[in-house]
């Protein structure tokens, strides 16, 4: 990734852009969708992710995958805060964004607007947790309605950016989009340890590692999807909020893949920080109590109607179909369908590969058990 590149179409920021390396589009494009709202910040997801690829000695601080509490939680430390502290508050005419990316903010002789934390950052992953805003729980707010205090749960893992800012970043051309599903890697014999890319990711999920003097990364559990099963974030996750899948431009949406549907027809999944410029590929279902302002500069515009989409679920058979087909298999589904009360995930074979009713059926027990003569009070 070395030339310098012409313009590329965020479709996220609805206009072209200057992106300063070379773009080479995968056959398809790995993506998830978090339901924001679902997520009990259990940690299990952290656990499964460190578990399954960094578990070994010196690994402590390596959190691929990370849960924290907004607005004062952050891994590393400020991490968005100190990024936006440099770019100003985001600036929107309709859809479109209208201020600079960090690409185009790139100070003179650079090609992107960096930020490399320090080793102490880096140290304190719980720092904000469960911390609210918006004052404190006074005597009877409990009875007031809406909620004057919020907080809420951020999952975060690498983006495997559309337009990543840590390719192009290495001076050993170490980091690389995979063709064939762009998922991005750190070969780590290639890698000297720069933290070029550490830098110059906004998300700051390059992580570098000091024992093995590399940068590491979420690898999108590589080897699981290439036999058809989601990531192991998703399939272990306790609230099942997550869905891994496949996502396409909105000019070749497919309305019966499931996260085209959820991100590009019913438009409920928004991405993180769009602002940025790298076009994320991790989206998510925004909190639905959180004030708006708050919201739009952190998923962009379009995000009090996501908001309003979500709360109408109920009356929208095929998204709410889709919504309890979440953690519903271990398997990869391209395609579903919604019929007779039933949501169905089909894999890239047309092998069905998951089926759940969406109203749970019922069953009572008589309350007078004749077998055994005694009345079922509150029994499970
Ligand atoms: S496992 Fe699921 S519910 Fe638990 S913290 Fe992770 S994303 Fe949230
Ligand atoms: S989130 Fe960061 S590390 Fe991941 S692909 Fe995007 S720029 Fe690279």
């Amino acid at each position: 990734m070395a030339s310098e590149s012409p313009e590329v179409f965020n479709w996220q920021l609805d206009r072209p852009m200057r992106y300063p390396y070379e773009v080479r589009p995968p056959k398809r494009q790995v993506a998830w969708v978090f339901d924001i709202n679902k997520c009990i910040a259990c940690q299990t997801c952290t656990l499964a992710c460190k578990t399954t690829w960094t578990s070994g000695k010196g690994q402590e601080y390596m959190w691929w995958n990370n849960v924290e509490s907004k607005p004062w939680g952050f891994y590393p430390l400020g991490w968005d805060v100190r990024l936006m502290e440099k770019m100003g508050a985001a600036k929107w005419r309709g859809g479109r964004y209208v201020g600079k990316t960090i690409f185009e903010a790139a100070p003179p002789g650079e090609r992107v607007l960096g930020l490399l934390p320090e080793e102490a950052d880096w140290a304190h992953p719980n720092v904000g947790e469960d911390e609210i805003a918006g004052g404190s729980v006074e005597i009877g707010d409990h009875l007031a309605g809406i909620h004057r205090v919020w907080m809420f749960y951020l999952q975060r893992i690498c983006n495997h950016c559309t337009y990543p800012a840590c390719v192009g970043a290495c001076p050993r051309q170490s980091v690389y989009k995979r063709p064939e599903d762009g998922i991005v890697l750190i070969d780590q014999i290639r890698c000297r340890g720069y933290q070029e890319c550490v830098n110059g990711c906004p998300y700051k999920k390059s992580m570098y590692h000091p024992p093995s003097r590399k940068s590491q990364k979420c690898i999108s559990c590589y080897p699981a999807v290439g036999q058809g099963a989601q990531t192991q974030c998703v399939v272990n996750c306790i609230g099942k909020i997550r869905l891994f899948g496949f996502i396409n431009p909105p000019d070749k949406a497919r309305e019966d893949n499931p996260i085209d549907y959820l991100v590009h027809v019913a438009k409920i999944a928004m991405p993180l920080y769009p602002q940025f410029g790298t076009q994320p590929n991790v989206y998510y279902v925004p909190p639905i109590h959180v004030p708006p302002q708050f919201l739009g500069q952190m998923f962009g515009p379009g995000v009090s109607e996501a908001v309003r989409a979500y709360r109408a679920a109920p009356d929208n058979p095929r998204l709410k179909g889709l919504l309890v087909l979440f953690g519903s298999t271990d398997r990869i589904f391209t395609r579903f369908e919604v019929k007779n009360d039933q949501a169905v995930g089909y894999d890239d074979s047309g092998n069905e590969v998951a089926r759940v009713p969406i109203t749970e059926p019922i069953y009572e027990r008589p309350f007078f058990d004749k077998d055994n003569n005694v009345y079922r009070h509150s029994i499970p």
